[in-house]
């Protein structure tokens, strides 16, 4: 968690979206192309970030081409604070991109905030990414040893720059030139010239959603994007598969197929919104169904499920409907906390928490407690959640999560802490339970995670529980993606 001391008080400035001890997603991508006159492309591209502000909180940016010039808008914070309505009358144009971003340690420097910009051979170019590229490393050092300019440590750049030194005959061969130099997660959208292009990745790590709107096409990091901009969902972009759209239409082909398809399975347990369906699923309903491979799983008995709001609510549903036990709310969640001021000297008894849950004691008091959240990354919060349950009055608590333990880091653009932080990769189950206070302690199961996703498991990413990386990895990439140590400026 990054904190700020303040001037004029030994106060301390803190995100309280930072203390949730949950893995991050890292961001949320727009593209769209629409020659509809009474739409503003750019006001469009807002309210589906908008719909993804979920995926990252630290910054968000607007890139809009009109007449051979890129117009944007980036900044750090949230949309509402980072765009104002005067912005919509100059980002003109009718292609577009945006971004909204959650950047992991070290990487929240201005340069890369995205949406990224730069003039190639081609004309102007703009890209938005979501994912990590594992061997970005790599490539940076060869960018450098070929006398390339390095502005920020962000590997979008690097994408930026394999593109700029192809020389293809068409653009649709130098961008599949420069992808074919990635390894790693990227769905991508990017405005080159006068085209929209967007790409996933051969294994389809992160989602990408295709929809229409008007005579326009849109492109989102989820379905629930295009909803809220009354874009008609068409179908899901296909693991390896690049989308190409212009004034005279769509064009779209296949460029790599891997053999095995790989979204992270992370999306229907935690980062998507409930309301969205990735690959054909509903994630509404796969939590649900979570929710009833835990009930299942469980051997005692409870009188009330509770959820960790928001995102253990439809899984604790599930839970509920299962084990014909009541579903009450017995935590409720301040929905306006961001950025706030507390005492370091008392944050250690739990401040942060307390100002963004607060325990319901007549859902909890005397009651056997069936309490259901979704991860447990280093296990701190948890047990000060579960401690304010207990202090609320509750009988027995029983914790139910809805992953499997996660016991190896993430390489694919999520932040999940290095391996030696991850509470699970070092303490049996038992031991975690005793360290959260608990009286039983119930993960789902990776088959029962399979079960309710309803695919098989060599279809998804499961490498944080099972160490199974669909690419291959090293500690030393990980070192790479968060030490930096190639961008060395230290920016105020
Ligand atoms: S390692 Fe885990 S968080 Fe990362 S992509 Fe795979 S399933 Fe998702």
């Amino acid at each position: 968690m990054r904190v700020k001391h303040t001037a004029w008080c030994s106060m301390i400035e803190c995100d309280l979206h930072d203390f949730d001890d949950k893995p991050r997603e890292e961001c949320g991508i727009i593209g769209i192309l629409c020659h509809e006159p009474s739409l503003s492309t750019s006001g469009l591209i807002y309210r589906g970030l908008y719909a993804l502000q979920h995926r990252g909180q630290e910054s968000a940016g607007i890139a809009t081409y009109k007449d051979e010039h890129i117009h944007v808008k980036r900044g750090s914070g949230l949309l509402m604070h980072v765009f104002n309505p005067e912005d919509f009358d100059v980002l003109k144009g009718d292609i577009g991109i945006g971004h909204v971003r959650y950047s992991t340690t070290g990487s929240g420097y201005k340069q890369n905030v995205q949406p990224i910009i730069a003039r190639f051979r081609g004309g102007m170019m703009a890209i938005s990414h979501n994912g990590n590229i594992v061997n970005s490393k790599e490539l940076r050092n060869e960018l450098i040893e070929d006398g390339s300019l390095i502005r920020s440590s962000s590997d979008t750049e690097l994408i930026m720059h394999l593109i700029a030194r192809e020389k293809r005959q068409s653009l649709r061969e130098t961008v599949l030139a420069a992808l074919g130099k990635l390894k790693g997660a990227y769905s991508i959208v990017m405005i080159v010239g006068e085209k929209l292009i967007a790409v996933r990745d051969p294994y389809g790590f992160r989602p990408l959603c295709l929809g229409k709107l008007g005579s326009g096409f849109v492109l989102a990091s989820e379905s629930t994007a295009l909803d809220t901009m009354s874009a008609e969902f068409v179908r899901d972009v296909q693991p390896g598969e690049l989308v190409q759209v212009d004034g005279s239409g769509i064009e779209s082909c296949i460029f790599k197929k891997s053999e095995r398809n790989s979204l992270c399975v992370f999306e229907y347990i935690y980062f998507a919104r409930a309301d969205s369906i990735i690959d054909g699923i509903s994630v509404y309903e796969v939590r649900k169904r979570m929710g009833r491979e835990l009930a299942r799983l469980s051997t005692v008995q409870a009188d009330v499920v509770i959820p960790v709001p928001d995102s253990g609510v439809t899984t604790a549903i599930g839970f509920s409907r299962e084990a014909g036990i009541p579903y009450e709310i017995g935590l409720f969640k301040n929905s306006y906390v961001g950025r706030t001021f507390i005492d370091p000297m008392v944050d250690e008894r739990g401040t942060k928490v307390k100002i963004k849950l607060n325990p319901i004691r007549s859902s909890l008091q005397d009651r056997r407690v069936a309490v259901v959240d979704d991860s447990i990354v280093r296990g701190t919060t948890s047990k000060r959640i579960i401690k304010m349950i207990r202090d609320a009055g509750a009988r027995e608590v029983h914790m139910y999560i809805s992953s499997p333990p996660i016991t190896h880091p993430c390489f694919f653009g999520i932040d999940t802490s290095e391996k030696k932080t991850l509470i699970a990769s070092t303490q049996s189950i038992d031991d975690i339970r005793k360290f959260l206070g608990v009286d039983t302690l119930t993960y789902i199961t990776l088959e029962g995670l399979s079960h309710a996703v309803g695919k098989p498991m060599d279809s998804l990413c499961y490498a944080c529980f099972n160490g199974d990386y669909p690419v291959p990895v090293s500690e030393d990439d990980h070192e790479g993606k968060l030490l930096l140590e190639d961008y060395k400026v230290n920016e105020m």
